[in-house]
């Protein structure tokens, strides 16, 4: 029998934030909640995403290729729209010379878009420092949390002695914007096509 009841639960569960990719079309833009960048190596398999957790896991078995995604707190405030922005590798290394460059990723504005426009099209990201004293501006997300019930995982947190790297490969632009440069071939085309989460 279901446990039917008149009122909602007094304790909700973990709130799901929907996961967010660059559109085929158009520039989405949006500020950066997470203090720090989250990722993994994904498999696109059996229909969905899955994390590659080792050489034992069943997509490796079955020699399917995984790829590198990015997960961010996006915050959207004209919709009102908070996400977990997934975004590839080549994308992930303009966030991370930001990061070295700024002490939190938290309030940075992000435009991406796709080069060219469709859905399989590389992801060009740019990003640049944002205003601090926005009126409503949610709280980080745990990531590794959300991404865990997303994909009906035990919750684990990454390593946080993520900030090795030295220098950065990238300078701003004169209008604020550092922007990755395509130099290695880097999309997300072989995974889901987007929203189809
Ligand atoms: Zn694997």
């Amino acid at each position: 029998m279901p446990k039917w009841t008149r009122e909602p639960p007094a304790h909700k569960d973990l709130a799901t934030l929907p996961i967010l990719r660059a559109p085929p079309r158009g520039v989405l833009v949006g500020q950066l909640t997470s203090y720090e960048m989250v990722g993994c190596p994904i498999h696109w398999w059996r229909g969905r995403s899955l994390p590659c957790e080792d050489h034992k896991c069943p997509a490796c078995q079955n020699k399917v290729p995984f790829r590198w995604k990015g997960y961010l707190g996006f915050w959207q405030p004209a919709q009102s729209q908070h996400s977990l922005l997934e975004i590839p590798a080549a994308a992930a290394d303009t966030v991370a010379d930001f990061r070295l460059q700024n002490p939190t990723l938290r309030h940075a504005i992000v435009e991406l878009k796709r080069v060219p426009e469709k859905a399989n099209g590389r992801v060009l990201l740019r990003i640049k420092p944002g205003p601090t004293d926005a009126k409503m501006f949610p709280q980080p997300p745990d990531t590794e949390r959300l991404l865990a019930k997303i994909w009906d995982l035990p919750a684990i947190t990454a390593d946080d002695t993520i900030f090795r790297r030295t220098a950065p490969k990238i300078k701003a632009n004169r209008d604020g914007f550092s922007q990755n440069l395509f130099v290695n071939a880097d999309n997300d085309s072989n995974l889901a096509a987007p929203n189809s989460q």
